[in-house]
């Protein structure tokens, strides 16, 4: 695997513009998507099943190509990008029979890191995520919040710019996808990547995105952006707060409207 290209600060981390995204002969998934998303920002992306969220996150990654438009990550085509970018998903996706400190240095041996600094690194992570004490674990091990650690520590282990979250938190109960959400904004202020987060969870989407874009199906498209102005850094008690319920009230509302077009 090639270095991650160096940082270019006079480009957004991810343009999209005028992009229309038909699988084969197929009607369009998404049509006519502009988002840009700043350095360092959080947006989530929020909708029915079948918008196109995930078909999103698979077009600024690269793995599927636009019909048309364009996508530029940090300028460069989605390909060309794509060291800057981890990906985690609803399933933590372990290897079974490697241990945590071996799944989360799967990429980093994948991309040659020398062994000293793969310790190093992974160690790092550890304590990051809360993982010490179950390092030596197999993921039979893990409950499901602990497996999702040590999917996001192995996100992490490859230093991205960028993190794409497809509902990574879905299957959890609602007490562990909680503290996730707090882990993953105080992860975020230790390492300052930008994200793309599709959740199904309107509290969810409130309590960690400086914006939420909401899609409305058949064609996907944007049919309302939020942007989030509530106070920093999101502390639990905010969840039980009136301007939270207010954006969470506002957003919903929203989403009503998209099933009702
Ligand atoms: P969401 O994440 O909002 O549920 P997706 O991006 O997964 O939406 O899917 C949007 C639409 O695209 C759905 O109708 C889905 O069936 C279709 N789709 C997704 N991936 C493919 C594919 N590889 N081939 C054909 N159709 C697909």
């Amino acid at each position: 695997m090639n270095p991650a290209p160096e940082i270019r600060n006079d480009v957004p981390q991810i343009e999209i513009a005028g992009v229309t995204k038909s699988y084969g002969n197929g009607p369009a998934v998404l049509q006519s998507l502009d988002l840009t998303v700043c350095r360092e920002e959080f947006v989530s992306i929020i909708s029915p099943s079948g918008c196109g969220k995930s078909t999103i996150l698979k077009l600024i990654s690269g793995l599927t190509a636009p019909t048309s438009g364009t996508i530029r990550v940090e300028g460069m085509t989605p390909q060309n990008a794509r060291e800057t970018v981890s990906y985690v998903f609803q399933e933590a996706t372990l290897l079974p029979w490697r241990t945590v400190t071996a799944n989360i240095g799967l990429s980093l041996e994948l991309e040659g890191v020398a062994s000293d600094r793969r310790k190093k690194t992974i160690a790092s992570l550890l304590a990051l995520v809360g993982l010490n004490h179950v390092a030596g674990a197999y993921p039979r091990e893990l409950s499901g919040g602990m497996k999702m650690r040590v999917s996001i520590a192995r996100a992490l282990a490859t230093s991205p710019r960028l993190l794409l979250l497809d509902e990574p938190f879905a299957a959890l109960d609602e007490m562990s996808r909680d503290r996730l959400n707090e882990e993953i904004l105080r992860l975020r202020s230790e390492q300052k990547w930008a994200a793309v987060f599709v959740t199904h969870s309107v509290a969810e989407a409130a309590f960690l995105s400086d914006r939420i874009v909401v899609l409305a199906p058949n064609p996907g498209r944007i049919h309302a952006v939020f942007p989030v102005d509530l106070p920093s850094p999101r502390v639990a008690a905010l969840r039980t707060s009136p301007e939270f319920d207010a954006l969470v009230s506002r957003v919903s509302h929203a989403l009503r409207e998209t099933l009702a077009a």
